[in-house]
């Protein structure tokens, strides 16, 4: 399917590896240019070559912290004009209720609620501008349900930003922009093997074994892909998705047991 969107632009935050890489190369095979981001430089350079090499798209590279002021200066500075949008950095720590002290939830704030807002707040005018523009959230399946017991302070974040992105994208809806909210559930990404050897280690099995029980758990029987997730969304970002507006799309192989 042709998107419509070859010759746009996009900022993809934390696209060096993992969810936001297969955003960048599914937007970059519907011939979109990029604005790449992660904190490590080299993975970040070696994504952007890869990419360059793959599609023949354009690919500015901006090395920094997605989640602090400086690094969003750095990213909005570079991003002028974009017409995509894909917001996206690493998750709260997990623990249990008596963990957390208010520091640790303004932190939580910061990463997973305050950050996706300062690039929508700064980036969103210029596509409001052009009458044309494309917001999606990298956030979780647990903002459906707590489908993950330890993340209690990632869903208190998440569902902020769920709950601003249901009142904005009404706002922003009557000028062409759309935004939207893109919830995985697991994928195969460094992440779940950081997460399965935990589990593996804790359970004093090994990452196979806990990796085995967890996709067991879902009912596709596997994880997701970064190709499947990068798919959805840039068709999130096509022409085509232009009627989708302030939605929250899971994609988690059946995981989350609800109809709506
Ligand atoms: P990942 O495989 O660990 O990849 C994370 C990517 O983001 C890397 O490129 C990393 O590069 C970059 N990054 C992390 N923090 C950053 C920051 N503060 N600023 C800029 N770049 C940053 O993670 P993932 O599995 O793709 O997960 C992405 C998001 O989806 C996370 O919020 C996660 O909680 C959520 N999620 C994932 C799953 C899953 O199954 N994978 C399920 C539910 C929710 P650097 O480290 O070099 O910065």
């Amino acid at each position: 399917m042709d998107l419509g969107i070859a010759g746009k632009t996009a900022l993809v935050c934390a696209s060096s590896k993992g969810l936001g890489l297969g955003c960048a190369r599914a937007l970059a095979e519907a011939g979109v240019d990029l604005i790449m981001n992660a904190r490590g430089a080299d993975a970040l350079e070696a994504a952007a070559a890869t990419i360059r090499d793959d599609f023949g798209v354009n690919v500015i590279t901006v090395a920094c912290d997605a989640t602090t002021p400086e690094g969003q200066a750095e990213l909005i500075a570079a991003a002028q004009g974009v017409d995509i949008l894909v917001t996206n950095a690493g998750g709260p720590p997990p623990g249990i209720w008596t963990d957390w002290e208010r520091d640790d939830f303004i932190s939580a704030f910061d990463l997973s609620c305050l950050a996706p807002i300062a690039l929508m707040k700064a980036l969103m005018p210029a596509m409001i501008d052009t009458g044309w523009g494309r917001v999606v959230n990298i956030t979780s399946m647990t903002v459906k349900a707590p489908a993950i017991p330890p993340l209690a302070l990632s869903n208190t974040a998440r569902a902020a930003l769920t709950g601003y992105v249901a009142t904005v994208s009404r706002q922003v809806a009557p000028q062409g922009v759309t935004v939207n909210n893109l919830l995985p559930g697991f994928h195969a990404t460094d992440r779940m093997d950081f997460l399965d050897t935990a589990t593996g280690d804790a359970q004093g099995t090994d990452m196979a074994t806990a990796r085995t029980a967890r996709q067991q758990a879902v009912p596709a029987r596997r994880y997701g892909t970064i190709d499947e997730f990068g798919a959805t969304c840039a068709f999130m970002c096509s022409q085509q998705a232009g009627f989708m507006v302030g939605q929250n799309i899971l994609l988690d192989g059946g995981q989350i047991e609800s109809t709506i």
